[in-house]
């Protein structure tokens, strides 16, 4: 099995709802993104996928995040924006661009974890 990782970053508020303390107020941080994709092939010139298709997936879901009230999304208008629930956002988000990729389809990529640090020693994963 082979593994790939791109990492991103983005700046973005959030608020907890229900939460009894300091979180439960707006505030921000800077989100650092690993997205980890695994594939048991590589196509003939010895690659799973170009990171630079993996890097142009997790751009178009960076601009969804960055610089927004993550809490007025959509996606969390009844979810709250943990780190845990933001990991799973982006899983699925991810999940959708790779399904849509003939490449990735035929090699059988998958999204295998999605790491969301909130702070440098705060990290929350999520992965099926
Ligand atoms: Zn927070």
């Amino acid at each position: 099995m082979y593994e790939l990782k791109i990492l991103s970053v983005f700046s973005s508020a959030h608020n907890l709802r229900g939460y009894n303390g300091k979180c439960e107020n707006i505030h921000g941080h800077n989100w650092q993104i690993e997205v980890i994709v695994c594939s048991e092939l590589l196509n003939e010139i010895g690659i799973a996928i170009d990171f630079k298709i993996l890097k142009s997936y997790l751009k178009i879901i960076m601009e969804k995040l960055d610089h927004k009230y993550i809490n007025e999304l959509p996606y969390f208008e009844n979810i709250n924006p943990s780190a845990e629930n933001i990991a799973k956002y982006i899983f699925e988000e991810f999940g959708i661009l790779l399904n849509n990729n003939q490449e990735s389809k035929s090699i059988n990529i998958k999204v295998k974890k999605v790491n969301v640090y909130e702070t440098a020693t705060s990290m929350a994963s999520y992965f099926e």
